[in-house]
């Protein structure tokens, strides 16, 4: 089932306590679609300046799961650039820099053949443009968010209203307590299920993730693995994973009835798939492990995966 995502293609410069990497590919979108393409087929919707580097195209191009024909390369603009520092344990960063660049400008356009699309990832972008983004699906039958600090303090109106009309949204940990002010992330996502949205996908990094939906709660472990070198990036592969899945397996519905969403039995699963994706991804800087990553790698990590929890 058509999958298509908005979001950023960054370039980025990453310190960790690996090394570091200096205007490499990034973004939100990028992530995202690159994970998702493993799955199913993606459409991306992004723009990007003149200034994005042959390279950074070709690794794009690289998947071929990706539709980029909806990837504008505006002349003269500038693509967005972000700069992070991980501490010592790597869950936590600081944003040395955000440089928006095309972000700034029109929201890019949407090709007349990605209307039909009926899995909707608004990835990372401003609210203001998420929005605009979620009217032009009228197919869609799940519509997922994710957000992050700098448009929870910076456009609140417009991320308030995304919320009231999406089925999900997916945010880390300190972010739902920046967004509700609660502290304890079952008790945020309950907060922000009030806001509209059918389920929260709340991610805890090394920790795991929380799916807090209508229906109940299920809960995850991280992939443990044994080598992390830049975890940026990890969310939105998360996310490319648990996305392409779902439309993948043409995501059952909740059983209410209705048309739109995702059952918890259908999301639990996405989680897994999603799990398992970010933990190839920090595995190297910018998109190189997803370059390499086959098929029979996914697969024997996620069957790995499943057995590790020795529960019934
Ligand atoms: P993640 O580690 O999953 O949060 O995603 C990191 C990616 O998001 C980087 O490649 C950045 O280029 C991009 N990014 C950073 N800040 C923002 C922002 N405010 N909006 C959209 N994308 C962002």
């Amino acid at each position: 089932m058509p999958l298509v995502v908005t979001g950023t293609i960054g370039i980025d410069t990453v310190y960790t306590p690996s090394g570091h990497a200096q205007s490499v590919l990034g973004g939100s979108c990028t992530y995202f679609a690159a994970a998702a393409s493993f799955h199913a087929p993606v459409r991306i919707v992004a723009a990007a300046g003149d200034d994005l580097p042959a390279e950074h195209l070709e690794t794009i191009r690289h998947f071929p799961g990706i539709d980029a024909s909806g990837l504008e390369i505006r002349k003269g603009s500038k693509t967005f650039r972000w700069g992070g520092k991980y501490h010592d344990n790597m869950d936590r960063r600081d944003t040395l820099y955000t440089e928006l660049g095309v972000l700034a400008e029109a929201p890019p356009k949407i090709p007349d053949k990605f209307r039909d699309s009926e899995f909707v990832f608004l990835a990372n972008t401003h609210p203001g443009v998420q929005l605009g983004m979620l009217e032009a699906f009228p197919q869609r039958r799940l519509a997922v968010a994710d957000t992050m600090d700098l448009w929870i303090n910076t456009a609140r109106p417009e991320l308030d209203k995304l919320l009231s009309k999406v089925d999900g949204l997916v945010l880390n940990y300190d972010e739902a307590e920046l967004l509700t002010g609660k502290r304890n992330s079952v008790a945020a996502a309950r907060h922000i299920l009030e806001m509209g949205p059918t389920f929260v996908v709340v991610k805890k990094g090394e920790h795991g993730s929380l799916l807090i939906h209508r229906e109940g709660l299920g809960a995850l472990p991280a992939y443990p693995a044994e080598q992390v070198v830049d975890p940026t990036g990890a969310g939105d592969s998360f996310a490319g994973g648990m996305m392409g899945f779902l439309a993948a397996a043409g995501a059952k519905h909740p059983g209410n009835g209705s048309r739109r969403g995702a059952s918890l039995e259908s999301l639990m699963r996405a989680l897994a798939h999603g799990t398992v994706m970010a933990s190839f991804n920090i595995e190297s800087f910018s998109l190189d492990r997803l370059r390499t990553l086959t098929r029979e790698e996914l697969d024997a990590r996620y069957a790995s995966f499943a057995g590790m929890m020795r529960v019934h």
